[in-house]
């Protein structure tokens, strides 16, 4: 049996989140706004033990994971196009004072 992937279970993490999906993330609050707030992003390769908050699939040590912190919140760890398509969903989105 080829043995050539590395992991069980990998599963490929270039798949973009879709948009909309996103966007119910933000409004249900699952996920906050970036953009408009004090948001910190630290990128670094994944760690493999990390979830992803937005797609929720694991992010790879292949992977640019992207550590977002508001305030003195904890980092929320993402996918590199997942943060894409956050950010692009919370700039689209208008600030809503809370
Ligand atoms: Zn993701």
């Amino acid at each position: 049996m080829p043995d050539g992937r590395r992991g069980r279970g990998f599963q490929p993490a270039t798949a973009m989140p879709p948009p909309e999906a996103v966007g119910v993330m933000l409004a249900s609050g699952a996920l906050f706004p970036i953009g408009g707030r004090q948001v910190v992003v630290y990128a670094r390769t994944g760690t493999g033990e990390s979830a992803c908050a937005v797609c929720q699939r694991p992010i790879g040590r292949s992977d640019i994971e992207y550590d977002v912190a508001r305030g003195e919140d904890e980092p929320v760890a993402c996918h590199l196009h997942c943060f894409t398509v956050w950010r692009a969903e919370s700039l689209a989105r208008p600030l809503q004072p809370s």
